[in-house]
């Protein structure tokens, strides 16, 4: 495979929420993220899209929910992203966050270590399957917010890693490796672990290859994709191209707004998308005021009226919306 066209890392997690106020007070209040875009999902304007991140929302610090509180709870199995690490800056933040997590009652699992890295399990209130990863201080394009309760020096930084469970790692590792350009680094207890482009913590993939299980079916408390950085839109057609030349289905270019997407799954029934860099969250918003009112793109914006009525209030954390 030419190597021109290169993956910048993890770019967002998209994960289903059935109850968006206290998905907004559990990543902000609890683990410090700011709200940095409240809209709606394109394709189902009734569902908020909530995305939270660092100050600027930039990417691979993007964790983002579809509010479905009609959908079913999550059942895990194979084929599904079965976790997400985000990272903290060092053993000592690592340890503050324990103590923090054990102060807010929430659950999670001692601090243990793997591969040399320090790491901690949670769970959200809707049972997210969640990790905080001791990052080593590796260098990080994420901003702290400065109207987090959590001091910066101990910010979350973005996201580490994602698990991926698949009955079969062979058809997973090869999308990995043969079309996206990502190489297998090391085996980690059971788990093989992958990287892409420069490496390191926020670009890094590990699959889980789990016969035994049944496949999992998307709902409240799982993630529904997750999404690799293209740097630009060239780059971003020739991904398409290349996906599609590798005989996978995937969607046309379709342009979010803050964002270029395309999507495709992977054999192992995971979707995947790849989405472009910019043009990032402050297209229509002032940095200062990202996140306070409802965002929608030019499309959807004559219809602002109807969206608001029909989506529910988000409560003292976010402005109230709607009915
Ligand atoms: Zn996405």
């Amino acid at each position: 495979m030419a190597n021109d066209i290169q993956i910048g890392g993890l770019h967002h997690l998209t994960a289903v929420t059935g109850d968006a106020p206290g998905n907004v007070e559990f990543y902000t209040q609890t683990l410090g993220l700011r709200l940095v875009k409240k809209t709606v999902n394109q394709d189902d304007v009734s569902a908020y899209h909530l995305f939270y991140g660092d100050a600027l929302g930039s990417p691979g610090t993007e964790v983002t929910f579809f509010d479905w509180p009609m959908t079913g709870r999550n059942r895990p199995g194979a084929g599904e992203v079965s976790r997400l690490a985000l990272r903290v800056p060092g053993r000592d933040a690592l340890d503050w966050w324990a103590r923090r997590l054990t102060e807010l009652g929430v659950e999670r699992t001692d601090v243990q270590e793997r591969g040399g890295a320090a790491y901690l399990q949670l769970t959200d209130p809707e049972g997210q399957r969640l990790e905080l990863v001791d990052d080593g201080g590796a260098p990080s394009n994420s901003t702290p917010w400065a109207g987090s309760p959590v001091p910066p020096e101990m910010a979350i930084r973005g996201m580490h890693s994602v698990t991926l469970t698949v009955r079969e790692l062979g058809p997973t590792e090869w999308v990995l490796t043969q079309v996206l350009g990502f190489r297998r680094v090391e085996d980690l207890d059971g788990l093989a672990v992958y990287e892409v482009g420069p490496g390191g913590p926020g670009a890094q993939v590990r699959v889980d290859a789990r016969a035994d299980l049944p496949y999992a079916r998307t709902g409240i408390g799982g993630v529904h994709h997750i999404a690799f950085r293209s740097a630009n839109d060239e780059q971003h057609k020739e991904w398409r191209e290349r996906i599609a030349a590798a005989g996978l289905q995937v969607t046309p270019v379709i342009d979010r707004y803050y964002f270029r997407s395309l999507y495709f799954r992977e054999p192992g029934g995971v979707l995947f998308e790849i989405a472009t860099d910019g043009p990032g969250f402050a297209t229509d918003e002032d940095v200062a005021h990202l996140g306070e009112r409802l965002s929608l793109p030019p499309f959807l914006e004559p219809h602002r009226s109807e969206i608001e009525a029909g989506l529910r209030p988000l409560g003292a954390v976010g402005t109230p919306v709607g009915r």
